[in-house]
């Protein structure tokens, strides 16, 4: 799955729009990631102008993340 510093997005949908999964949707006025959908192909990752996804490969979900990560 990743995590996205909602802080730094400028809601540019890129990562939305290369998504092969729909696993990052603009949900109000914020982008919200769905780590069920998510196959961590890292294409968002790469496409992020604001460098704001981190990626935790194999991490299913929210409770799995390491200490510290950004939940978003
Ligand atoms: S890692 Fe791939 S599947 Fe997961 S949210 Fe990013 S683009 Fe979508
Ligand atoms: S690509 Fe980055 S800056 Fe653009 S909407 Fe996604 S998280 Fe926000």
């Amino acid at each position: 799955m990743i995590t996205i510093k909602h802080d730094g997005c400028i809601l540019c949908v890129g990562c939305s729009s290369v998504c092969p999964t729909n696993a990052i949707e603009v949900v109000g006025t914020r982008m919200e990631h769905f780590a069920d959908k998510c196959i961590d192909c890292g294409l968002c990752v790469r496409v992020c102008p604001a460098n704001v996804i981190e990626m935790y490969k194999g991490v299913k979900n929210h409770k799995e993340l390491p200490a510290g990560a950004e939940v978003g």
